[in-house]
């Protein structure tokens, strides 16, 4: 290595040991307890084993030992067992194009020997004895003894990444890898019902899975999966052999309206092999998220058989994706299929035509509103982006309303309140998950189902794996998606963030109080004075003072509703005192809060009781999105200099107050800093994560500018991986 600090000469290139190389290798392969397991389980089926019992130590750090009774392994071959890229399953390259074993590359075995101990006793059908062989780094260590033993194979690993300290580390819980073991399984138990499976912990009696191989799929996932899915599954299969299309025949089983579950699972076997299809999974849940959104984390099964030539097994070490001609046709057949499937199994149910829930009646929108006026207020609707807009006058006192915020609540709140507060987040997050119950209206439901069918699964995509890197420039954050960089444009999709968010915790705010609260009236009076300078309001719209008069009642004839709903509360001397927390930890821009409340008053619309909704969210998105603040940014070098230059302009006009002038510049600036470091803070840790868990992005967004690709890295990193 050259010395830290100064250039430092390239270090020679030198060739890796050989067992260095070898663990590495290894490491790919090999990645967890499960992935050596799910190995192992392979080896033994493409045995032809019947019966396969599985035996686990310390989630299989320790030991993972399986016994099959397969066709064996011939004394002759023991030697070459472990050794790397031996196989008897695959002789020449074309062979690859039917391959129907589960293995061929020859490199499981190996792989475990060069991270752990492994043993062998086998026996092949008609010997009168078995042979048991030790393994380690590839090689067999001795001559394989005589043992006594049945038909078929165990293997017995020890002690796995005794070698890779980094990696045994990384597995803290055991329990956790033993679940993962029992996943991979269950998954082959529920596919190969004619084989009998059993997975227990070292020195346990009772496996805890156990199949016996004679049942039907239902039955087998009734004793893997339990009663409450195997009770609601419907059969399902789709089928293509057009010749533009793709060709292929799936038989599966899939959850029906009454099933709900906290994770969606999906087992997919293609060609018999256990195998993950992103586009399949995200397309089939979409489906449900559509149609039975109480149901929407459904259990899937299917078995899909394609021309083994159509099939690419070999794009990973590990065998877990794989590829495939036609995907795209595929898996809108699938997804064809299932729609069908749960809307006419669907029909009867009530909750198609679901109508407003108990409490909803109490209702919220007046629908002959005696206005006092019989004009609505009068203001050329603002469509001019918010953003777009200038802080004219920051030292106007009027126009600081960090003021009225109350951002943390102080030690000395009265208990009863606290507990109040500890109760309602309690329920909160109850309600947040267990969403059947925040079910309410169902003009709030329509809106959300129009925001899954709306959803551009490819943008999706992006959203969910993007990891944020910074600020590009204002609204322009970088972000990278496995080897792929974007500019994502944040505004945007805080934007539609929060319409989701708003809409997701209808009527289920938490809340947060402005220390102060804020007289309508003021924050009218100032949004309509910034209306004036921008050129929206003249003489002629009447006097300003009338139409925030107006909009002032017009909101406090809403505030009911805007508080059961919303959680934006006015008192009856119309002061806004409250705000929702549509995002945890993150505050909105209060700078924004008077061209809001002017917002709630021109363009939400009062009348209908889903448009209301929807536009109210758009209000609050439009509020609470990361706007850039209002104040330069002062990291900028021209911003800098903007201060500066202010700072002497001041000076020079107003020369006895010189020093004040310098001082607020001063202030003018941290506070600056602190918005723009705040934004940068939220942006990083609650815009990124909330958007991967909770953001669907609009079909608009794939082609708006929102998300844009800068470079690829596919070829290089293909390259890497080979290497
Ligand atoms: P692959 O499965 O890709 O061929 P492995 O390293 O997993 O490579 O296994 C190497 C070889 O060992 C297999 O080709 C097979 O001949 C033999 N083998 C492994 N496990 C078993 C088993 N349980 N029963 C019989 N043969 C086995
Ligand atoms: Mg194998």
């Amino acid at each position: 290595m050259g010395d830290a600090g100064g250039v430092a000469a390239p270090a020679p290139i030198k060739r890796l040991e050989e067992a260095v190389v070898n663990r590495i290798a290894a490491g790919e392969v090999i990645q967890r307890p499960a992935s050596a397991l799910k190995e192992l389980l392979e080896n033994s089926l493409d045995a032809g084993a019947t019966s396969i019992g599985i035996t686990i130590k310390d989630g299989g750090l320790k030991l993972i030992q399986i016994v099959d009774n397969g066709h064996g392994i011939r004394y002759e071959d023991l030697p070459l067992l472990c050794e790397r890229h031996a196989t008897s399953k695959l002789q020449v390259f074309e062979d690859l194009e039917v391959i129907s074993t589960l293995g061929f590359r020859g490199e499981a075995l190996a792989s475990i020997t060069f991270v752990a101990h492994l043993s062998v006793i086998t026996m092949t059908e008609g010997q009168a004895h078995g042979y048991k062989a030790t393994y380690k780094d590839g090689q067999m260590q001795a001559e394989a003894r005589p043992c006594a033993a049945v038909k078929g194979t165990q293997i017995t690993v020890e002690n796995l990444f005794y070698n890779v300290a980094a990696r045994r580390k990384a597995f803290k819980n055991p329990n956790e890898e033993y679940g993962r073991i029992l996943d991979v399984v269950s998954r082959y138990a529920i596919h190969k019902i004619g084989i009998s499976f059993s997975c227990k912990k070292h020195g346990d009696s009772r496996a805890d899975v156990h199949t016996v191989g004679s049942s039907s799929r239902t039955d087998t996932i009734r004793a893997v999966y339990g009663p409450g899915v195997a009770r609601e599954l419907i059969a399902i299969s789709a089928s293509d052999d057009s010749p533009q299309g793709s060709t292929f025949q799936m038989d599966g089983l899939i959850s029906s309206a009454n099933y709900s579950s906290k994770r969606s699972s999906m087992v997919l076997f293609i060609n018999d092999r256990l195998v993950e299809c992103t586009a399949l999974r995200k397309a089939i849940e979409l489906v449900y998220a559509t149609i039975l959104p109480k149901a929407s984390k459904p259990f899937i099964y299917m078995s899909i058989h394609l021309p083994p030539e159509h099939v690419d097994v070999n794009v990973h070490p590990t065998k877990r994706e794989v590829s495939f001609l036609n995907q795209e046709s595929l898996v809108d057949t699938i997804q064809q299929a299932v729609e069908a499937k749960l809307l006419e199994s669907n029909n009867s149910r009530t909750f198609s035509t679901q109508t407003l829930l108990p409490g909803a009646s109490i209702a919220i929108i007046p629908r002959e509103e005696s206005s006092p006026s019989p004009s609505p207020p009068v203001i050329t609707p603002q469509k001019a982006p918010v953003n777009k807009k200038v802080r004219v006058d920051s030292l106007n006192p009027q126009g600081r309303l960090h003021a009225f915020m109350h951002k943390k609540r102080s030690v000395t709140d009265e208990p009863s309140q606290m507990e109040n507060d500890l109760a309602k987040t309690r329920r909160t997050v109850r309600q947040r998950r267990n969403p059947k119950e925040s079910a309410d209206l169902t003009s709030v439901q329509e809106l959300l189902a129009a925001i899954d069918r709306q959803t551009h699964s490819g943008m999706l995509e992006i959203i969910k794996q993007c990891i944020y890197i910074g600020m590009a420039d204002d609204v322009l954050a970088l972000a990278q998606c496995k080897t792929r960089l974007y500019v994502l444009n944040v505004v945007n999709l805080s934007k539609e963030l929060i319409y989701q968010q708003v809409l997701r915790r209808f009527a289920h705010f938490n809340v947060m109080h402005l220390s102060t609260s804020a007289p309508l009236m003021e924050l009218l009076m100032i949004a309509l004075d910034e209306e004036e300078r921008m050129g929206r309001w003249c003489e002629s719209d009447g006097p300003k003072g009338q139409i925030a008069q107006l909009n002032v009642e017009l909101l406090m004839c809403k505030a009911e509703m805007l508080k059961e709903y919303f959680s934006i509360e006015i008192d009856e001397s119309g002061n806004l005192c409250t705000l929702p927390v549509v995002l945890d930890q993150y505050t909105p821009d209060m700078d924004r809060l008077p061209s809001f409340v002017l917002n709630l008053g021109n363009n939400v619309d009062w009348e209908s009781e889903k448009e209301c909704f929807e536009t109210l969210a758009a209000a609050m998105a439009d509020f609470y999105a990361m706007h850039p603040p209002f104040l330069p940014n002062p990291n900028e070098n021209e911003h800098s200099q903007t201060y500066c230059v202010s700072k002497s302009k001041q000076a020079a006009t107003d020369e006895g107050s010189e020093e004040q002038a310098g001082g607020s510049d001063i202030d003018m600036r941290a506070e600056a800093e602190t918005a723009w470091a705040h934004r940068e803070w939220s942006i990083q840790h609650v815009l990124f994560p909330a958007m991967k868990l909770f953001l669907k992005p609009p079909m608009h967004m794939a082609n708006d500018g929102t998300a844009v690709q800068l470079a690829c890295l596919e070829n290089l990193y293909k390259i890497f991986e080979r290497c």
